[in-house]
């Protein structure tokens, strides 16, 4: 059974599909019917894309791999029964479960932050909230004032907010409000460090592209409170902002984080090389949901980001183990840090393409190529992956 279907989800059981064959029997649950491709929501608030543009229904994918959808609402992990339970009473029985159930928007975290709230922040962490933002963004056109972008103590999705706030600043400059100002907050000790500890020569990167653009990024920063109009940071500075959007903090799914031995205490869960629960042996888990320690502590709380192409190949890892636990054959261990990551950061008309060998740690080859490549790197990912994973394809 595999919990969750976005990236390491969906993947994870096409995967466990096509090692398997066909007598398996493959249960998939999600609480939401569409697989919506999160790194195109940064585009959504300014009209690039439209909801289909990023989403595909769940069910047809599935069923045409032979594999059980149920969109529902897991709430309990029943470990030591084998089982789930939904929200609508049911429970269903596993042999073994592959947890991808991601990260819990924790706005709640710090006064006054998010859509919700009284402030002024928007989100595009998920498709509903990035129309929201849409909504926001064309009202804040109408009487355009400061806008503040980044990251609240304890996020770690940093590439999103550097593409939200490249994107806000080309979108600004193209209607002629090059005099708004637009601030970047986030907990990383550096600009560039993006939870990594930089990637090659970021932090040089980052801060010439700031410096080029006219933004002041302020790093090592906490949000104390979100108020309508206004973010204040602790150390007491307040910055205006009409306009706003921060990445939350991020911790485990409440049935996760509830659990008296699945996670740790802030809901992640801990894995070993393999993907398996450390205490738990026919437990996987992939995707955000793990837990990772930071390569360094920093000031401020900041996490080490997880992104879809990382998602996807610690599925792929699980889904290798859980089927040479069924049917014999060797396991595969990948430890964390030494898996690469290639992340494309979309700035409007420009960018900055990332690629390293390991994650955490010395990388042997890092390397960051800023210009306008990277716009188009990320649209033509965007098309491949929609294309391949709506036929569930997921690559070799
Ligand atoms: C705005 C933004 C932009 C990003 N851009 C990029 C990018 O350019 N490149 C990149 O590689 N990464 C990017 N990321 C990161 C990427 O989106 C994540 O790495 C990826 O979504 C993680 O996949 P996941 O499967 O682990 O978790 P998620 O995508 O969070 O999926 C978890 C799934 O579990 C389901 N679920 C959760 N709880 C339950 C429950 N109790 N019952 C049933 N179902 C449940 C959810 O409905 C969801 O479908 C971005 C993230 C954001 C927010």
């Amino acid at each position: 059974m595999v919990v969750g279907s976005s990236f390491a989800g969906l993947t994870g059981a096409l995967e466990l599909r096509r090692r398997l064959g066909d007598d398996a029997q493959i249960t998939v649950i999600d609480r939401r019917d569409h697989f919506t491709f999160i790194p195109s929501l940064i585009w959504i608030p300014f009209g690039h894309r439209e909801p289909d543009d990023v989403t595909f229904a769940l069910s047809p994918v599935h069923a045409s791999q032979n594999i059980a959808f149920m969109c529902a609402d897991v709430i309990e992990f029943d470990i030591y029964g084998g089982r789930v339970r939904l929200r609508d009473g049911r429970s269903v029985p596993y042999d073994r479960l592959l947890i991808a159930t991601g990260p819990e928007l924790a706005f709640d975290a710090v006064p006054g932050l998010g859509p919700d709230a009284a402030g002024c922040d928007q989100s595009v962490c998920n498709l509903e909230h990035a129309m929201g933002a849409r909504a926001a963004w064309n009202a804040f056109l109408e009487d355009p004032g400061p806008v503040v972008v980044g990251t609240a103590q304890g996020g770690s999705y940093f590439g999103a907010s550097y593409e939200f706030l490249l994107n806000a600043r080309h979108q600004l400059d193209g209607a002629g409000l090059e005099e708004i100002p637009v601030t970047y907050i986030t907990p990383e000790p550096f600009l560039g460090h993006f939870g990594l500890n930089g990637v090659g020569d970021s932090a040089d990167v980052i801060s010439e592209l700031f410096g080029s653009l006219g933004i002041e990024g302020i790093p090592n920063s906490a949000i104390r409170e979100s108020r309508p109009g206004e973010i204040e940071l602790e150390g007491g500075r307040v910055l205006a902002a009409e306009y706003s959007m921060i990445i939350p903090p991020l911790r485990g799914v409440a049935p996760v984080r509830s659990h008296p031995t699945l996670s740790d205490e802030a809901g992640w869960i801990p894995v070993n090389d393999e993907y398996r629960h450390v205490d738990h042996r026919e437990i996987f888990a992939a995707g955000v949901d793990i837990a990772v320690s930071p390569p360094a502590k920093t000031l401020v709380p900041a996490g080490v980001p997880k992104t879809g192409y990382m998602s996807e190949h610690m599925a792929k890892i699980a889904a290798h183990n859980i089927a040479a636990d069924l049917t014999g054959g060797t396991h595969r261990r990948v430890p964390f840090d030494e898996m690469g990551a290639i992340a494309v950061l979309d700035g409007g008309d420009r960018g900055l393409i990332l690629k390293t060998d390991h994650v955490i740690g010395e990388a042997e080859h890092p390397h960051l190529i800023a210009g306008p490549q990277a716009h188009w790197a990320k649209v033509a990912f965007e098309k491949y992956f929609m294309a391949t994973r709506r036929r569930g394809f997921v690559g070799p």
